[in-house]
């Protein structure tokens, strides 16, 4: 008799999910066949619509994502939400596995006065934005980054480097990305000449990487500005720093940058640490920033001072990290933003939900590069697989496929092929303006270019 393939369902396309689908068909051991849903009528998640489009290497594991979805063995399973088009329930009811791969797509918040003013806006929106997310806040972002003159950007993560950088760049640093046409007109028009980076600890403590910190430092357009004395370490901050390669690179190039004299360039960014915003002033829209010089305690925590001064600045991008949203019938860990798990599998209290996956940023939290999400994806999927040989996994109840269910709720599903219809009209688009690519930020518009 033929051995009974796997039936696995991932939900998110992103890299968490499409590593899950090859870990899941690239082994022979349990043989599997995988559905990868996504809200979006587009693949590949947040190298897509997060990873900066000026970050050509970074977006290149695209290729190698791509590769997954063609395999036989996986299907893609585009502008279906779960949650919303199909139940958690009426997977488990058609699967032997779901995978939960939907990562963390909301901001986390700094809880000042003033946040909620027109031009205070998320990093998560700004990036959605200009990556041409179809969901992004287009009015919204459109109008804070037009009104500005100034720039803060809170945070020193390698989000609010890349915001920075983005906002900074020339329009022949962003000529061959693949932004809508209508960012890299809004960005080549607007009027920003200064760009606050504000780190609530110090140089020592920054949580970007050499490579990403450095490219601040190399823009046509834009100065780098930094008051060396942010640079003097304590005790503790020397130690990391003799201690982690990364933190002593840093340090480096911070004092390079320390040391230099601004060229008169159009721009200027102005790095400043040991400085965290207490509240944003406006009568209408944000005016300025009032921050406040910190200081680090034993623990190396950040500690007001006290001592206030004022940023005069027309958008605020809060960059202070990514949070994790719950899914209807999924146990949440509301302190930490994640879904419980072991090893992958989904934890109710200190029982596994049989069946019940999850891998990526909604199971550790928004931390890491793309390829951390391969081994975390591959631990998930060595748990399911133990699971399926040792018959831990609850017999699916309907035996149909969901397409034809899909269907009959009018979802016009986004297969693999029917997204390579939008692919190739995006490569189309971009030739009518010299480049590879350029992103359709329109859903209607990417559904009008899918054949029947
Ligand atoms: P992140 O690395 O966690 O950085 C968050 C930053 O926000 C930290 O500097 C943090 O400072 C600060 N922060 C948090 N709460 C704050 C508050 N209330 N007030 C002021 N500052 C606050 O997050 P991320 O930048 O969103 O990046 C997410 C992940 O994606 C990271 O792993 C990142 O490396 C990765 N990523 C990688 C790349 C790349 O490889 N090129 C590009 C983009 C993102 P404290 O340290 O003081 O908390």
């Amino acid at each position: 008799m033929a051995e009974r393939v796997l039936r696995v369902a991932v939900v998110g396309s992103g890299p968490s999910g499409i590593y899950a689908a090859d870990a899941l068909t690239g082994q022979s051991a349990v043989p599997a066949t995988v559905d990868v849903f996504d809200r979006l009528p587009a693949p590949y998640g947040l190298v897509r619509y997060g990873v900066a489009p000026d970050h050509f290497s970074i977006r290149s594991v695209r290729g190698t994502l791509e590769k997954v979805l063609e395999r036989p063995t996986v299907r893609f399973l585009g502008n279906v939400e779960i949650g919303r088009d199909l139940s958690l329930g009426d997977l488990q009811r058609r699967y032997d596995a779901v995978i939960l791969t939907y990562g963390a797509a909301r901001d986390r918040r700094l809880g000042i006065p003033g946040e909620d003013l027109p031009g205070s806006v998320a990093a998560t929106d700004l990036v959605a934005w200009y990556c041409g997310h179809p969901e992004a806040p287009r009015a919204e972002m459109e109008d804070a980054v037009s009104s500005a003159t100034a720039a803060v950007v809170v945070g020193v993560g390698n989000v609010a480097v890349d915001v920075v950088r983005v906002l900074a760049k020339a329009p022949e640093e962003l000529a061959d990305t693949d932004m809508p046409q209508h960012v890299l007109d809004l960005l080549a028009s607007d009027s920003i000449t200064d760009i606050h980076l504000l780190g609530r600890r110090g140089p020592a403590q920054g949580a970007f990487t050499t490579k990403e910190l450095r490219e601040l430092g190399e823009l046509a357009d834009a100065d780098v500005l930094l008051d060396p004395a942010d640079l003097d370490l304590d005790e503790l901050s020397q130690a990391a720093v003799d201690g982690s390669k990364v933190l002593a690179r840093n340090v480096e190039v911070l004092r390079d940058w320390g040391s230099r004299q601004p060229e008169g360039k159009r721009r200027r960014i102005h790095v400043r640490f040991f400085t965290r915003p207490v509240e944003l002033k406006g009568t209408d829209r944000v005016a300025e920033v009032v921050v406040e010089r910190t200081e680090l305690d034993a623990e190396g925590r950040a500690q007001g001072t006290g001592e206030l001064s004022s940023i005069p600045a027309q958008l605020v991008v809060r960059s202070v990290g990514y949070r994790g949203m719950p899914l209807e019938g999924v146990p949440f860990d509301a302190a930490r933003n994640v879904i419980p798990s072991s090893d992958g599998r989904v934890l109710d209290g200190d029982a596994v939900v049989p069946g019940l996956y999850v891998a990526g940023w909604i199971k550790r939290g928004p931390t890491g590069i793309i390829g951390t999400n391969k081994k975390d994806a591959a631990q998930t999927v060595t748990s399911l697989l133990e699971d399926a040989e040792a018959g831990r996994l609850p017999e699916p109840t309907e035996a149909g496929d969901v397409v034809p269910l899909l269907e009959d709720r009018g979802i016009d599903v986004v297969t693999f092929d029917r997204w390579k219809a939008i692919d190739a009209a995006e490569v189309a688009l971009g030739g009518t303006n010299g480049r590879a690519r350029t992103t359709l930020h329109d859903r209607a518009e990417m559904l009008a270019c899918v054949p029947d």
